[in-house]
């Protein structure tokens, strides 16, 4: 089961694209988890959120064995700096484990046109998918064409697209088939 949890204001229909998207790609029930505020202290100098401190305050939800649990927050995320500095950050996924959180801060306007939610609305059940995917085991993926395509690559299109490729389709459906058994 895939639990997905709004740490700001999004709009249903939104949701309910985001959960349909997310079922078919990974072939789990998704359902909505409600909402948590934002935890204290997890705010930066320059108003970001610390993303690994946000997965490890914020307020749990039911799971059971094997769920994953999808936060999304509005404002920009933060990392720990590496040795080539500070990745860009779309959203950030205990690799292997249960908890991701994604930002739509970098998505493109959302607008009022249908043009521009739609595109809005893929990207961030692109971002979804490709949050989910890592708690599922998968790592980048080279086909700009996949959601595990890295979300910073100068390869990856204004409007890329938000399946799986077949490689990393089989691997997650591998790792969720040992997982149930
Ligand atoms: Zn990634
Ligand atoms: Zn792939």
């Amino acid at each position: 089961m895939i639990r997905v949890v709004t740490l700001e204001k999004i709009d249903p229909a939104d949701l309910a694209f985001l959960t349909r998207t997310l079922y078919q790609a990974f072939g789990l029930g998704t359902e909505l988890a409600g909402d948590r505020p934002v935890p204290a202290d997890v705010e930066t100098e320059d108003g970001r959120l610390d993303a690994v401190k946000l997965l490890k305050d914020v307020a749990p939800v039911r799971t059971f064995a094997d769920d994953k649990v999808l936060y999304i927050v509005g404002a920009p995320l933060a990392l720990p700096a590496g040795p080539l500095g500070e990745p860009p950050c779309w959203g950030f996924a205990d690799y292997g484990k249960d908890r991701a959180v994604i930002t739509t801060a970098k998505l493109p306007a959302r607008g009022v046109t249908e043009t521009s939610i739609e595109n809005w609305r893929r990207r961030l059940a692109r971002e979804a998918i490709h949050a989910v995917g890592h708690l599922w085991d998968l790592h980048h993926c080279y086909d700009a064409k996949c959601a595990m395509h890295p979300s910073w690559s100068q390869s990856l299109p204004a409007n890329p697209e938000m399946d799986l490729c077949s490689f990393c389709r089989e691997k997650s459906e591998r790792k969720i088939r040992l997982a149930k058994t």
